[in-house]
């Protein structure tokens, strides 16, 4: 009982009831959404039960079959627990993002080259189906190169990746998308660039002879719908399908390379291998569809809004090695490196990522750089593993990432047992607890003198800090008397003792891990919010103190963002 108690807890008012509506926001706020599948019964039951308050024994009443569920997302248990936190992140950067207007939409085909260049969405699904939707996610667009990894997985799960292998290769090309350069032996680089993507076309073209290309583009577009969890219908776009095989010269010519150097699958009828790629490209979806299409993927092929297995995670595993490889053509290279996850891109301006065991990606946005990749999809990944712990590599161990942030585990708590852990190591004397306290006492005391003023609020935060690592409170006066004293040394030598702090930090920084680095700079901000809002001085030393520990400035711009929001919401903080 006393589980359910915590629960509804959660969700009940100061009379000890809940609603519908507070349920419902419960749910919403952990990023479940209200039709969910694994919460059907339960959005029923409520639905039958209107608007009324709901005691503790209608609630056990209500809760019980989907019980576990619900306990994830009340308790905030899902694989991204803060998930409104982690929307605001995201929301950033994408307003961010919004600002880049350059590149230009692809212009071989009117409904391309007409697109509006100024429509811009992010969407995004986690393994456990929390779903956030930025912008323009609802605009339906032709997938064109997405579709590549897709018909991939299709022709191995069909074919055995073995047969398909000895038609298409699955090395990087650095080549342009449309190349007409192919392996030595004559096979394509790999099925995420056109030559492949025709080559893998021929390969399921010439396993369904009895069905024309149209036909097989119905099969691929099932496997779409299932991938995407059928949270709206995958299109056909005819007229992209007219103007495709209108301007089809390159493909063709890729086409015929093919049949005369290694030859079709089976002698299988080109029209058809071409008429499948092109329809494949023409098939229409949005970024909201995408997001989950690439969830699906990063959740081992199993559907988090359906919980059905679409492919099996081998056929997955594939695929995603490919879409790191590959996915984004000539550039794939640096994308890897600075980036690190599988993504794939089409010309219409979608680019689909996938962040293994965490969450799918979608973005669209038309304006393409001169690789045939959205600028502004590029942009919003290089953004987003610049803040947080997603390129594949940020999993090394020991290593510094300028400590960025890992939505997977509760910071919050982290941070509270980081500061517990300082307070008892501090009190049996351990010396690197001592340096770090007196490197975070030091950083609070400079942000306190960087307007040169020592204002009360600032000392109610610096006392509060000081009783979390200390375990005491200072002793009446000391506080002052340490600011006091410091602002005497200013007064003698100007900037000199805040350059000699950060020079002490950068001497220091290779011994401190990244918990103790974050700590300090925490602290600095925690001082320098105190009144509600960071002066240009308190933002220029935060800067430099950021920079002295190694700590990338993306990632102090979103705690600084953060940390304003926790103060407007609790304004009581500050007077204790
Ligand atoms: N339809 C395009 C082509 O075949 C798809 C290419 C792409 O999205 N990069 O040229």
């Amino acid at each position: 009982m006393d589980r359910l108690r915590q629960m509804f807890n959660v969700v009940a008012d100061g009379n000890g009831n809940a609603s519908a509506a507070s349920i419902k926001r419960h749910i919403l706020a952990s990023g479940i959404q209200l039709d969910d599948f694994r919460l059907s019964i339960t959005m029923e039951r409520l639905g039958a039960l209107g608007e009324g308050p709901i005691s503790f024994e209608s609630f056990v009443a209500l809760v019980g079959d989907e019980l576990l569920m619900l306990k994830r997302t009340f308790n905030r248990e899902l694989v991204i627990p803060d998930w409104e936190e982690y929307c605001t992140d995201l929301r950033m950067i994408h307003d961010r993002v919004a600002n880049d207007r350059s590149g230009n939409n692809a212009n071989y085909i009117p409904i391309l080259r007409d697109a509006d260049p100024e429509k811009w969405g992010v969407a995004v699904c986690s393994v456990d189906g929390q779903r956030l939707e930025i912008g323009d996610v609802d605009v339906y667009h032709s997938i064109q190169s997405v579709s590549k990894p897709l018909t991939y997985a299709y022709a191995i799960e069909r074919e055995g990746p073995e047969f398909l292998q000895s038609y298409v290769g699955v090395e990087p090309s650095g080549r342009p998308f449309n190349s007409l350069e192919l392996l030595p032996d004559m096979r394509p680089f790999n099925p995420c660039v056109n030559a492949g993507a025709i080559m893998t076309a021929g390969v399921v073209a010439s396993s369904w002879p009895e069905k024309d290309a149209r036909a097989i583009t119905g099969e691929i577009m099932k496997l779409w719908s299932e991938l995407c969890g059928e949270v709206a219908p995958v299109r056909f776009s005819e007229e992209t399908m007219l103007s495709e095989r209108e301007t089809a010269d390159n493909n063709f010519a890729i086409a015929y390379l093919l049949r005369g150097g290694k030859g079709l699958p089976r002698g299988v009828d080109l029209h058809k291998m071409l008429d499948l790629y092109l329809s494949c490209c023409s098939i229409e979806m949005t970024a909201s569809m995408l997001s989950v299409a690439a969830a699906t993927l990063a959740n081992g092929g199993v559907c988090p809004i359906t919980g059905r297995q679409v492919l099996t995670t081998d056929v997955v595993k594939k695929t995603l090695s490919v879409m790191q490889a590959a996915g984004m053509y000539d550039s794939a290279g640096v994308f890897t490196l600075e980036v690190g996850l599988p993504a794939k891109s089409g010309v219409a301006g979608a680019v689909m990522t996938v962040v293994p065991n965490l969450m799918g990606l979608a973005t669209f946005s038309p304006r393409l750089d001169s690789y045939g990749n959205s600028v502004r999809g590029v942009a919003f990944c290089r953004q987003l593993v610049e803040l947080f712990t997603f390129h594949i590599y940020d999993s090394l161990s020991g290593g510094r990432t300028g400590c960025k942030r890992d939505p997977r585990a509760s910071q919050h708590n982290r941070k509270q047992r980081d500061l517990s852990d300082l307070q008892w190591a501090v009190s049996h004397g351990d010396r690197y607890a001592t340096k770090v306290r007196d490197l975070l006492l030091e950083c609070m005391i400079a942000i306190t003198l960087a307007d040169g003023e020592i204002e009360e609020p600032e000392i109610v935060i610096m006392a509060e800090t000081y009783v979390e690592i200390m375990g005491h409170q200072p002793k009446q006066g000391e506080l002052h008397a340490m600011a006091r004293a410091s602002q005497e040394q200013i007064a003698i030598s100007g900037s000199g003792p805040f350059e000699q702090l950060l020079q002490r930090l950068r001497d220091e920084c290779l011994q401190l891990d990244d918990n103790a680095r974050e700590m300090i700079l925490e602290a600095a901000f925690r001082v320098a919010c105190a009144d509600g809002i960071i002066e240009p001085e308190e933002d220029f030393q935060l800067r430099g103190i950021a920079d002295a520990l190694c700590i990338n400035e993306g990632v102090l711009e979103l705690e600084i963002a953060r940390f304003q929001r926790q103060r407007a919401a609790q304004p009581s903080v500050v007077a204790g």
